[in-house]
């Protein structure tokens, strides 16, 4: 089933830079998808008119079936970088989206630590950024966009600032973590061979203006509609 789908998507910057060009494609209930291209085909801005952060010039995103709620609350997003608060500790950073819905932290204790377990960090919930590894921040990162419980889970090219052994492990936890929480992920890369592992479907970009030029299969087994 289609969960999302993208239209005749043109997006041109006030400084004139035409980042997309009639980029059209579906997001499907289940799916590992992941968005490859080189670097500036407009993949970031392609998740971002996803998320409903920025608005498309031109060409519509839409939910399948949709009501007019606030999607918004239905989408995890890991930006590039962990973006954790220095100041605040693991639980305090995974609190955050569900804090700025107005949950107290009481209410959020247990929700934060379901998230923290489901990433393999739940001893670690009184640390502060600082003390922390940068694989094991950005699986805070990580466990901070699942707080929400999101059907959709938009991950900006999250690894590519670690090491190769630490994004061959989180690959394989990312993998495990889509199979436990069954959510829809879509996950941008420039990296082929990290597509190809992760993704059961891979869009390939054009360079900028970006739209899609070739669609192919993942390694990931592939969902059951
Ligand atoms: P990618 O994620 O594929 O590297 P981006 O979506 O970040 O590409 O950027 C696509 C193009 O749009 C790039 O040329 C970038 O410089 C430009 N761009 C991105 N955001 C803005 C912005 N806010 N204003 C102007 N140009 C932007
Ligand atoms: P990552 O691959 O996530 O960056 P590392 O293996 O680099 O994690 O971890 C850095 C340090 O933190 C190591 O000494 C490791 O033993 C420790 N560490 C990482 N994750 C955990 C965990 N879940 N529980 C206990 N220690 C951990």
């Amino acid at each position: 089933a289609t969960l999302l789908r993208l239209q005749g998507v043109s997006k041109v910057f006030a400084n004139g830079v035409t980042a997309l060009r009639d980029l059209g494609f579906e997001i499907r209930t289940g799916e590992f998808l992941s968005l490859v291209g080189p670097s500036g085909c407009g993949k970031s801005t392609a998740l971002r008119l996803i998320a409903g952060i920025a608005k498309p010039t031109s060409g519509t995103v839409e939910w399948a079936g949709a009501e007019a709620t606030d999607h918004r609350s239905e989408i995890g997003f890991v930006f590039q970088e962990p973006t954790l608060m220095p100041w605040a500790n693991v639980a305090d950073n995974v609190w955050l989206p569900l804090r700025l819905r107005g949950v107290s932290r009481r209410d959020a204790m247990k929700r934060i630590h379901e998230s923290l377990a489901l990433v393999g960090l739940d001893d670690f919930a009184e640390a502060y950024p600082r003390e922390l590894s940068g694989g094991m921040k950005m699986r805070v990162s990580i466990a901070r966009a699942l707080s929400l419980r999101p059907r959709l889970l938009l991950m900006d090219e999250p690894f590519g600032a670690l090491d190769e052994i630490t994004r061959f492990r989180l690959n394989d936890d990312l993998l495990r973590l889509k199979r436990d929480l069954g959510c829809t992920v879509v996950f941008v890369t420039h990296s082929i061979y990290e597509s190809a592992y992760l993704s059961t479907r891979i869009l390939v970009m054009s360079p900028r203006p970006g739209r899609v030029i070739a669609e192919i299969p993942g390694a990931a087994s592939a969902p059951r509609d």
